[in-house]
């Protein structure tokens, strides 16, 4: 461990959910209020010794919020007291409560800021986010009054897909109301915002929603304060765009600073004064504090894990000794990508939303799509010091890799059962897949999801797209979240991806509106008509492809009948299996079902075809496989079956399709092979021919796979 990657803790922010109580039910709400009283929030007395033992630590800013904390009755009497010790007490409210009455008692305080979440410009959407009638004009009507009795407003959005379109229009609705700061504050899916899951911005939206963001703020100068709250990588962004312009040669000003957390009514007044030098993402730990209505203290809000209760320990004790926030304090714990990443000084990735996801509070942002210098340098085989990994001889990497590749223990313990066969403990089973990560080996464990079989529509795509828009339209493609495998190959037609999008979608608009944003010449659909075969098992040891490849008589799945209980299992399981003892109980609580539903279920969906395996997803080129030809026939109607089903039947054909053709594309039956080489690749397309008798065919190498990821179907 070096002393430079522990932080040194500074408590900056303290937001205290003094009430769950609320007069409204947001969709969105971390504390999942539901209107009525709670048992055992902490009296008045309680909350003025809490008050007392922050100050102890210093004069961070105070946000009071819920709940909403105007419900609570004796909410003026804790703020005077906090500022009568030297807090600064700001509060994060739903606005609907502040009458002038309400507001002039809150200037009596003195409160610095209060932060009305809006999420929606209009009456009608907000109301109905914030299930209740009235609720917009409400909120107008109580920051009108707070500003006429001289209090300072902060409007706070919860982006999702739901609202992402109208940031601009909120942003004008914050200046158009007065606001001295806007602060977008991106989904963190806990609490009854889990609800809201299915619409969060997948990690290419939200990366475009942050440079978005960073766009504006430039222009907008000083108008207002703008800025993202909990999401750290913003920082990043902010790093990566500024380094960008010094080399165009334009003028920088220096970076801009972070939101950070709160409680659920905008308990996040960055933007205030001494806020704005703020230079972390995430704080929770390291300058922030949450204490919940009944006394514990997490990292923040949104982070469900409590590092002790005030009713039990001081809070000086519990922000100087808890093992939970030293833990985030040392940054040689953290793991995954935001482990290795140059930028986790400055970011540090959500721990809430690592946690949500892995069930791990220090594993990697799910939410981030940056690969850190240190992975993109192990996936060309070199760490981030220069060494070169590869498998060598190690055998129980190499079994492990093919065990997980082929058949993932459904069990409780699955590594703990990996370790049974290959004669290791489980602990070692866990500490090798993490290694296997770090080098850029596994990318993930997980069950692949047959889209057809979840109602979804996919297709191949074939664009032409000329040098001068190939880097443009590779970003648009990765930036889509339904292009899930992406290459560039030796062909006019340059760039093939796999595409699904959701039930109601049409394949034929969506290739409309890609063409459009990417700019290429042509796009053709190719969509398959007959599967022959699929899945691929990359052997570490030689033995080239393996047994785990499926194959088909030629039908194409269906759209599958999915109980509740299904898609609960469906939506859970999309996400890395996490590395602890009993992974899959881990999501289960999460689901609110037993383990042993969920590994049943899990069974269900497989034996339906719904699941096509459960598996690793490996870096087929880590292991030695680095040529991929995509093998095209062209044959004739009669013969395809008989074709289709011997070329399936190579082992180092990972993927055979029959495929609509096209005026400009005669060839439709597509096999993937994979080999150590292209000459070995060209020797297996040989072998095809000469079984099949056919000899019109191309065979397109790829030459840059620009995106792959298992990608998620919400159903
Ligand atoms: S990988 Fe982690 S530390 Fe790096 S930018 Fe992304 S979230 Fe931040
Ligand atoms: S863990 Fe950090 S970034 Fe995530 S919600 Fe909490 S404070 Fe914000």
């Amino acid at each position: 461990m070096s002393d430079s990657n522990i932080i040194t803790p500074k408590l900056q922010l303290v937001a205290w959910e003094i009430t769950r109580g609320c007069n409204l039910f947001c969709a969105h709400c971390r504390a999942a209020s539901d209107g009525t009283h709670y048992s055992g929030e902490l009296t008045s007395g309680e909350c003025f010794k809490v008050v007392d033992q922050i100050a102890e630590l210093g004069k961070p800013i105070l946000i009071l919020s819920g709940g909403e904390p105007l419900v609570r009755h004796d909410v003026y009497e804790i703020g005077r007291y906090a500022v009568a010790k030297g807090l600064r007490v700001v509060m994060g409210s739903n606005g609907t409560l502040i009458t002038a009455e309400v507001a002039a008692h809150l200037k009596e305080i003195p409160l610095s800021r209060i932060s009305v979440s809006l999420d929606f410009p209009t009456p009608e959407l907000q109301d109905k986010f914030r299930g209740q009638k009235g609720a917009y004009e409400a909120a107008i009507a109580g920051i009108a009054n707070a500003r006429k009795a001289g209090i300072e407003i902060q409007i706070n959005s919860t982006i999702t897909k739901l609202n992402v379109g109208y940031l601009n229009d909120l942003l004008a609705l914050a200046q158009s109301v007065g606001a001295c700061a806007f602060h977008p504050f991106l989904l963190v899916p806990t609490g009854r915002g889990k609800g809201l899951e299915s619409v969060a911005l997948s990690p290419q939206e939200y990366e475009k929603t942050l440079n978005w963001i960073y766009d504006r703020k430039k222009e907008l100068g000083e108008a207002i304060f703008f800025k993202p709250t909990c999401s750290p990588h913003f920082l990043r962004v902010t790093k990566q765009r500024e380094k960008e312009e010094r080399l165009s040669g334009m003028t920088v000003k220096p970076g801009a600073a972070m939101g950070h957390p709160g409680g659920h009514h905008g308990g996040h007044p960055g933007g205030h004064p001494g806020m704005e030098s703020i230079t972390r993402g995430c704080l929770a730990g390291t300058g922030f504090a949450f204490i919940s209505h009944r006394g514990d203290v997490q990292g923040c809000g949104y982070f469900n894990v409590s590092a002790g209760n005030v009713r039990g320990k001081s809070f000086v004790d519990i922000w100087n000794n808890s093992s939970l926030f030293n833990s985030l304090r040392d940054l040689d714990n953290y793991k995954g990508k935001c482990g290795i990443c140059e930028y986790r000084k400055i970011c540090g990735g959500c721990r809430a939303r690592a946690y949500e996801e892995t069930g791990d509070y220090l594993e990697g942002e799910p939410y981030c799509v940056y690969e850190p210098a240190a992975s993109r340098q192990a996936e060309s085989g070199r760490d981030a010091k220069g060494d070169s990994h590869s498998l060598g001889t190690n055998d129980v990497d190499k079994k492990l890799l093919n065990l997980i590749q082929s058949e993932f223990p459904l069990v409780r313990e699955p590594y703990h059962a990996l370790g049974e066969k290959l004669g290791v403990s489980e602990d070692e089973v866990i500490s090798r897949i993490k290694e296997l990560k770090a080098k850029g080996f596994v990318r993930q464990i997980s069950p692949v999801f047959d889209p057809r079989r979840l109602g979804y529509r996919s297709t191949l795509v074939a664009m032409k797209a000329p040098a001068s828009r190939l880097e443009q339209a590779e970003q648009t493609l990765i930036d889509h979240p339904g292009v899930s495998h992406g290459y560039e190959r030796n062909h006019k037609f340059n760039l093939w991806f796999t595409l699904a999008i959701p039930p109601a979608g049409d394949i034929a608009e969506e290739l409309r509106k890609l063409s459009d944003s990417t700019g290429v010449e042509t796009a053709l659909a190719l969509p398959a008509t007959r599967l022959f075969k699929i899945g691929t098992y990359f052997s570490s040891d030689n033995e080239g492809m393996g047994s785990a490849a499926m194959q088909f008589d030629g039908a194409l799945p269906v759209e599958a009948v999915l109980s509740d209980l299904d898609k609960k299992v469906v939506n859970g399981l999309q996400q890395d299996l996490p590395l602890v003892r009993e992974p899959f109980g881990m999501i289960a609580r999460r689901l609110g079902i037993s383990d042993g539903e969920l590994i049943a279920q899990c069974r269900s969906l497989l034996e339906r075809g719904v699941i096509r395996r459960f598996s690793a997803s490996i870096n087929h080129r880590r292991i030695g496989y680095t040529a991929n030809a995509m093998t095209c026939w062209d044959v004739p109607p009669g013969k395809v079956d008989e074709a289709g089903k011997k070329i399936a039947a190579l082992r180092e054909v990972s993927h055979c399709y029959e495929r609509k053709t096209d005026g400009s594309w005669p060839y439709n039956l597509f096999a993937m092979i994979h080999a150590r080489d292209e000459e070995m690749c060209r020797k297996i397309a040989d072998t095809a021919s000469r079984e099949t008798g056919l000899s019109n065919y191309v065979a397109l190498f790829s030459t840059k796979e620009f995106k792959k990821m298992r990608i998620k179907y919400p159903v």
